[in-house]
């Protein structure tokens, strides 16, 4: 049992204002694995002026000092590497082999990456009749979702300190755990007392209270466009600066020198990946007319290749959503789409066969629905795809572009030309052909109402920085 009822704030945990607690569920077997406290208002005007009182020194540290410190967080988040596998699996249930791959390597490289950006990142520039300075921003409030436990916070994190801000975090109270081992990272790594600060908590109490702070310079957000909106809202206020990373509603586009099988497994892993519960989730195909009853026949064979189950099994492919009430939501969305008359491929309502405890989806694919409907337009978050066919690839672009949301595209197949040619056209901040690669120096971020700003690499950077324009600066 974990049982965390303090916040860590100017170097050490200290007791909440607070003596309510937030239990902590793992979805995968529905029982209670901790507690954090429910912080107040107080509690983060405690940390906010903790890292007020931090910035002028840590603003002022060179850039080594803080490359070291960037690459001390990173081998001390190396020796936990078994522990951030372990928490993550049970407090988001994510399948232990992805927790491993991807949770906590995601995590690790961010904090990498930006020790290596750094050393090749220009703070200032002499241009012909003014000098331009960029320096940090001030302090930064920071708040994440569930879905990415370590990724989202250590993005965050990683530039805020290669720019020399201060922060508050404020994790996702459904999965707390990840952040506090985090917290225990950066106290061995070095982090100097304010500069960084983790108030637990709900998000409309200690969220609120961060994103309407009048000493909070910078907020910088991850999560759904509704609590987004109150972040703009709050921080319209008083002018604070935001960055916002929300939902999507990502198309696949399906090239028709495509293998049926490719086009398949795509659209199953998009899904099934973190039970669904990934921004950048392609969740509308778009494929040839000629395909589709193959594809349909193939997704079917396949799908025992992905299995559904306990995320501790190393086998397992999916596990379970990440609550009660997001698998409430999904079971929504696909009864939904049952009712306005989609048809099922694949999965429906209901758990898998044998999963009688645990929040647990069915991998679920509908086809022959319009494009205009509620489960082709909103997000779903959970393992669900509409597909669609097309005649004329202009079509499909078309279709492709046709939500509120523009955070990712994926397009697959084989023709150089045309790869390029609907990569350039998807209207979104991260298009991936085929397989693409890993790249953690590019940056992440959304189109129309997927988000305001970047993150990741220098990109990142540049949002924790304020920039400053001297003239008639001695030489
Ligand atoms: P959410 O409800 O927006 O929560 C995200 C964070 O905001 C949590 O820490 C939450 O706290 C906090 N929060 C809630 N209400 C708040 C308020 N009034 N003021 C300030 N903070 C508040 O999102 P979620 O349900 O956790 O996550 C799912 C959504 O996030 C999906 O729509 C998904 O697309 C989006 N998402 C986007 C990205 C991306 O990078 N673009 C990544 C992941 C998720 P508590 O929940 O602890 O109360
Ligand atoms: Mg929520």
């Amino acid at each position: 049992m974990y049982h965390y009822t303090k916040h860590f704030i100017n170097g050490e945990w200290v007791e909440s204002t607070n003596n309510e607690t937030i239990d902590v569920i793992n979805p995968a077997t529905e029982q209670k694995i901790g507690t954090i406290s429910s912080g107040t208002k107080e509690d983060v005007d405690k940390a906010v002026k903790a890292a007020r009182a931090a910035f002028l020194s840590f603003s002022n540290t060179t850039k080594e000092e803080r490359i070291q410190l960037l690459e001390n967080i990173a081998r001390e988040y190396e020796k936990r590497k078994d522990n951030f596998i372990k928490v993550i699996t049970e407090e988001l249930g994510s399948p232990v082999s992805f927790s491993e791959k991807t949770q906590y390597a995601m995590g690790l490289n961010h904090f990498k990456e930006a020790a290596k950006v750094l050393r090749d990142f220009d703070f200032s520039e002499q241009r012909e009749h003014s000098y331009i300075q960029k320096e940090a921003i001030g302090v930064a409030g920071l708040i994440t979702p569930w879905n990415f436990p370590t990724n989202q916070v250590a993005t965050k994190l990683a530039s805020a300190f290669a720019a020399g801000s201060t922060v508050i975090l404020k994790p996702a109270s459904q999965t707390p755990f990840a952040a506090i081992l985090l917290t225990e990272v950066l106290q061995k790594a070095g982090v100097p007392n304010g500069v960084f600060n983790l108030v637990n908590g709900s998000g409309s109490i200690v969220g609120n209270a961060i994103s309407s702070h009048p000493d909070v310079d910078f907020v910088s957000f991850t999560g759904s466009g509704q609590v987004g909106t109150k972040i703009m809202e709050n921080a319209a206020q008083d002018i604070k600066k935001i960055a916002l990373e929300l939902g999507g509603k990502s198309p696949i586009v399906v090239l028709e020198d495509t293998d049926v099988e490719t086009a398949a497994r795509t659209a199953i892993s998009n899904i099934a990946k973190n039970t669904g519960q990934v921004c950048t989730a392609g969740t509308r195909i778009f494929i040839p007319k000629a395909m589709h009853d193959p594809f349909v026949e193939k997704v079917k064979k396949l799908l025992p290749e992905y299995p559904v189950g306990d995320p501790k099994d190393r086998d397992t492919f999916m596990g379970p959503q990440v609550s009660k009430d997001q698998w409430q939501t999904v079971q929504d969305y696909i009864q939904l789409g049952i009712d306005n008359g989609a048809e099922l491929i694949v999965g429906g309502t209901g758990k898998p066969d044998g999963l009688t405890t645990g929040y647990y989806s069915k991998i679920t694919m509908f086809t022959h629905l319009d494009h205009n409907d509620t489960i082709a337009q909103e997000e779903i978050f959970g393992p669900v795809m509409t597909v669609f066919t097309y005649d004329t690839l202009e079509e499909a672009i078309e279709l492709a572009n046709t939500t509120i949301y523009g955070l990712a595209g994926y397009v697959v197949g084989k023709d150089p030309k045309q790869l390029a040619n609907v990569a350039k056209r998807i209207r979104a901040g991260r298009i991936t052909i085929n397989e693409g690669k890993a790249d953690f120096s590019a940056p992440f971020g959304g189109f129309k109402q997927s988000g305001i700003g970047r993150e990741w690499g220098d990109y990142g950077i540049e949002e924790f920085l304020e920039i400053k324009t001297i003239l008639g600066m001695p030489k």
